[in-house]
């Protein structure tokens, strides 16, 4: 069956279909680095990981790109009043980040552009946009003009009228610049003592929008397969996109739009400005394991409804999370005998063939999981009072494996249990190593794992992927 997930621009659910056969480029909206990032933050980070680890399974090649938005007003603040540069103020938060990464076992993107590193590729595309009549110069800054994009409204409906009908209401500084309330900054000027670029288009800075336009098609072509973020991103920012993109290049920009829900502390959604966040290091401080959190974040709703935070769903991801390591355990201790039950081997390909259907249907992680769950339950009480056939050993180590490719909890679970957490440069050298075989680049793939080995971590190649263990 293909694999279908729901697109926000048609409302519909669509087909994966990668452009360039067997290639899935995907590009999603990374954080804003004037802070750490706060785990409402990563229930979408960890729907883009779910969604990414099954189109690794689902495609050849899968090339994932993650923004770093490391310029904008409130970081210029910040670093003005700390009296040092933007690099400075952003790059604690970037550790930060990587390290909240690492802690919750999301796959790094291939790219993490930064936004003030790519100035030059905002300015010739602002500059495209120019030339096709759709952006206007007024006191020095750059602006769209919406009017002059058709389509604009397409992908955020309502939101994106409701905002002409409630012209009247609040009115931002830079209102009198703009031919219409819609049109919104592509580049603004800044004064000579103000944090900037002297560019073609005059000293100033871009506007937030532009830079996933920019970094996106530069790292991934005019056209591609799938843009996501939370559903805050819809508009204006995504919207912003399409008609910068598509006004720019005259094609469609992307196949399909993907957005995850909220998380919710309280029935409120989580955010920084609200003062009601947590972040990774804050929660893991007071007793939740990374494990639980990840399962909770990713797994505890479909990806397109509301999660609330609360202890009680921290506990319900936590035995969650156990039963499916205790039965693994369990099963990978059982001693099998040779020989084959039929009828327990198709149960068990049933539930695999379940599990795929469903995340193959707009990516139902709690559909999938509940089907797990159904085969430990009746799998746990045969295991009571028998034994494991060598063939239902094999088809379920099989599909244990699968389930934990996608849900990547096992790992966690193992340094939970034993206090055996990796070292950040053994934790890097793994990734190195990752990056190497996805690369093909075998030699140094087993240079890394001698390098490893020296370290006293044995790596293993599986039809999964690499997994480590202490010698
Ligand atoms: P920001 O750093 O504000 O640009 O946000 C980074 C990503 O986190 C964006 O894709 C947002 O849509 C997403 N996001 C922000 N708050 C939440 C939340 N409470 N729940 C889920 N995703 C969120
Ligand atoms: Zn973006």
């Amino acid at each position: 069956m293909p694999m279908r997930l729901h697109d926000t621009l048609t409302r519909r659910l669509r087909m994966v279909a990668p452009l360039e056969e067997g290639h899935v480029r995907l590009y999603t909206c990374g954080p804003t680095v004037y802070a750490r990032a706060h785990v409402g933050n990563f229930r979408t980070f960890l729907f883009e990981d779910i969604l990414r680890r099954w189109l690794e399974r689902r495609f050849a090649r899968v090339t994932h790109v993650m923004n770093l938005t490391d310029v904008d007003d409130k970081i210029i603040r910040q670093a003005a009043a700390a009296g040092h540069g933007l690099h400075a103020e952003t790059a604690p938060f970037i550790d930060a980040f990587y390290e909240d990464l690492r802690t919750l076992n999301i796959r790094p993107a291939q790219h993490f552009p930064r936004a003030t590193e790519y100035i030059e590729e905002m300015v010739a595309l602002i500059e495209r946009l120019e030339e096709a009549g759709v952006a206007y110069r007024s006191a020095g800054s750059v602006y769209y003009r919406v009017a002059g994009f058709p389509h604009y409204g397409r992908l955020s409906g309502a939101r994106a009228e409701g905002l002409v009908a409630g012209a009247g209401g609040r009115v931002d500084a830079d209102e009198y610049d703009k031919e219409d309330v819609r049109d919104f900054a592509l580049w603004k000027a800044v004064g000579a003592d103000e944090i900037g670029w002297d560019t073609r288009l005059g000293r100033g800075r871009p506007g937030w929008h532009i830079e996933c336009s920019a970094m996106s098609m530069a790292l991934l072509g005019e056209s591609f397969d799938l843009h996501c973020g939370g559903v805050d991103n819809i508009f204006p920012h995504h919207e912003n996109e399409i008609a910068q993109s598509e006004a720019a290049t005259g094609r469609q920009f992307v196949q399909i739009w993907c957005h995850s829900a909220h998380l919710r502390i309280g029935g409120e959604k989580m955010a920084k400005s609200m003062d009601n966040f947590a972040t990774v290091p804050d929660l893991v401080a007071s007793g939740a394991r990374p494990s639980a959190l990840r399962y909770m974040l990713a797994a505890a709703a479909h990806y397109r409804k509301p999660v609330n935070y609360s202890d009680e769903s921290l506990h319900a991801a936590t035995e969650s999370v156990d039963r499916l390591a205790d039965f693994d355990a369990r099963v990978r201790g059982y001693p099998p005998r040779a020989g084959e039950n039929e009828a327990r081997v198709e149960r068990i390909a049933e539930a695999r063939s379940e599990f795929g259907a469903a995340m193959d249907d707009d990516l139902n992680l709690p559909g999938a999981m509940g089907t797990v769950f159904s085969l430990i339950r009746v799998l746990n009480r045969e295991l009571d009072d028998g034994e494991l056939d060598s063939a239902s050993y094999s088809a379920l180590v099989g599909f244990l494996d699968e389930v934990d490719d996608v849900l990547g909890v096992m790992e966690l679970v193992a340094n939970e249990r034993t206090g055996n957490s990796l070292s950040e440069e053994d934790r890097a050298l793994l990734d190195l190593r990752r990056v190497a075989r996805e690369r093909r680049e075998w030699s140094e793939s087993d240079h890394l794992r001698e390098v490893l080995a020296d370290r006293g971590i044995v790596v293993e190649d599986t039809g999964e992927g690499q997994r480590w263990r202490r010698l």
